[in-house]
C-alpha cells in the first residue's frame, strides 16, 4: 500500500462490508449468534449485532444513516411506506384524550387517519387551513401533544412558515413533524427550521423509480425514541431490497431533482402563458401567494405543481400521450392526476370540499421537455 494509495480505514473511514462500492442486500429475516453470552448482550442493545430485521437490517440501517445526514439529523428510521412512517409518529405521540393540531391540506390519507383510527383512539384533531397557520398558538391546548404539517401543501402548494410552526412546539413542548416529501431533503431542512421530525413517503423522490414503497423519519434520537419503539410493534419495517433500492436512488436525488425542477419550472411558465389555462398553481412562480416564503425556506421545487384548465379535465387527460394517468408520483415518468375524478371517491374527501374540481396536477417526470411541452399543448388543445 503506497503513501498516495492508504487504506481505506485511513482515509475516510467506511470500510464495512469488505469495501464493496454499493452495500449488500442482507436479505435475511434473522441473525444468529456464536453462543449465549453474545446472544444476551445483543438483547440488551450492547455491541452492533443485529437480531431480527423487523427491529434493524443493516441494508436498512444503512439508508437511515444516509437519510440521517441529508436531513441533518441525528437519525432516522425506514419504514415499508409514507403511511407506515406518518401511522407509526402519530401513534407513538398520541394517547386517548390527546390533541393533535394537523395542517387540513395535508396528503387525503393522513387527514383519513386522524378522522378514522385516530378518532376511534380517543385522539381529537384541529385541522388548520393554510390561512391560519400564523395563529396556531391560538390553537393549543392542554392536551395538545404534536403539530402536523406538510408544505407544501398537498394539491394546493401552498407554502408553511415552518419557522413559526416549529418555534411554536418549542416554546410550549410540543414535538413539531412535517411531510417533507414534495422538496427532499435537497430543496428544504425542516430540522434547521426548528421541526422535530422530517418525515417521507420515499415511495415518491427518495426511491425516485416508482419500483418501490418506502417511508422515512428523521429526527433528533429523542424526537424519534418513542417512534422506534412503536414502529418495532407495529410491524411496518421495510425490506432490505426496498432499502437497497432506496439507497441507490439518494445516489442520484440532487440530480433528478435539478431536472425535475427545470422542466416543471419550464412547464409551469408557459402553461402561465397558455390561453387554454386558468391558473397555474407552483410555489416558485412569483405571483403565488406564499411565495415570499418559498423562497425564504426552499433552495429549489420539484416536479409536481397542479393547473385549473379552461377545458374538459377529463378530454385534456384522455388526450395526453407522453403523461400518463395515475396516482404517486417522483419517478422518471410524467404523471396527471385529475383531482375530480378520484376526489368524491376518496374517504376523506368532505375534508377538501374547497379545492377546485377542475384541478388537475401534473408530475412533471425525466424525459425530454420538449416532448413533455408537446404533450401537454396538443391535450389542452383537446380539451377544449
Ligand atoms: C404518497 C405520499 C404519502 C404516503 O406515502 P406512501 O409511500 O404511499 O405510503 C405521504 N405524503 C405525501 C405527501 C405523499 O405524496
Amino acid at each position: 500500500m503506497s503513501p498516495e494509495n492508504p487504506p481505506r480505514e485511513e482515509g475516510n473511514g467506511d470500510d464495512a462490508f469488505l469495501g464493496s462500492v454499493s452495500p449488500p442486500v442482507f436479505r435475511t429475516s434473522l441473525f444468529t449468534f456464536p453462543d449465549c453470552a453474545s446472544f444476551e448482550k445483543a438483547f440488551r442493545g450492547e455491541g452492533d449485532r443485529f437480531i431480527y430485521s423487523r427491529v434493524s437490517n443493516p441494508t436498512v440501517r444503512f439508508l437511515e444513516r444516509k437519510v440521517a445526514e441529508l436531513e441533518g439529523a441525528e437519525d432516522s428510521i425506514a419504514f415499508a411506506s409514507g403511511m407506515g412512517a406518518i401511522s407509526a409518529v402519530l401513534l407513538a405521540h398520541l394517547s386517548a384524550g390527546d390533541h393533535l393540531i394537523m395542517f387540513a391540506r395535508s396528503y387525503a390519507p393522513t387527514l383519513a387517519l386522524t378522522r378514522g383510527l385516530l378518532l376511534r383512539m380517543g385522539i381529537e384533531t384541529t385541522l388548520v387551513q393554510p390561512s391560519e397557520v400564523s395563529r396556531i398558538e391560538g390553537l393549543v391546548r392542554d392536551r395538545t401533544r404534536l403539530i402536523y404539517t406538510e408544505s407544501p401543501a398537498s394539491l394546493t402548494f401552498e407554502v408553511t412558515d415552518l419557522g413559526l410552526i416549529g418555534a411554536a412546539g418549542k416554546a410550549r413542548g410540543i414535538p413539531t413533524v412535517t411531510d417533507n416529501s414534495w422538496a427532499t431533503p435537497v430543496f428544504q431542512r425542516p430540522l434547521e427550521m426548528g421541526i422535530d421530525i422530517s418525515l417521507h413517503s420515499g415511495t415518491k423522490y427518495l426511491g425516485g423509480h416508482s419500483d418501490i414503497l418506502l417511508g422515512v423519519a428523521a429526527g433528533s434520537r429523542a424526537a424519534l425514541e418513542k417512534v422506534r419503539a412503536a414502529a418495532t410493534l407495529l410491524g411496518a419495517s421495510p425490506s432490505p431490497e426496498d432499502a437497497f433500492l432506496a439507497t441507490r436512488g439518494l445516489r442520484t436525488l440532487s440530480l433528478r431533482m435539478r431536472r425535475h425542477e427545470e422542466s416543471a419550472f419550464l412547464m409551469a411558465r408557459r402553461l402561465l402563458l397558455h390561453e387554454g389555462v386558468l391558473e397555474v398553481l407552483h410555489p416558485a412562480l412569483p405571483f403565488f401567494p406564499t411565495h415570499g416564503l418559498w423562497k425564504k425556506q426552499f433552495s429549489g421545487s420539484s416536479g409536481l405543481f397542479a393547473i385549473r384548465i379552461r377545458g374538459d379535465v377529463r378530454r385534456f387527460a384522455d388526450a395526453l400521450r407522453v403523461f400518463r394517468i395515475g396516482v404517486s408520483w417522483g419517478g422518471f415518468e410524467s404523471l396527471v392526476l385529475p383531482h375530480a375524478v378520484v376526489a368524491s371517491a376518496h374517504p376523506a374527501d368532505d375534508l377538501r370540499s374547497d379545492i377546485p374540481r377542475d384541478l388537475v396536477r401534473l408530475s412533471i417526470g425525466l424525459e425530454d421537455p420538449e416532448e413533455l411541452w408537446s404533450d401537454l399543448e396538443r391535450a389542452l388543445a383537446a380539451s377544449r
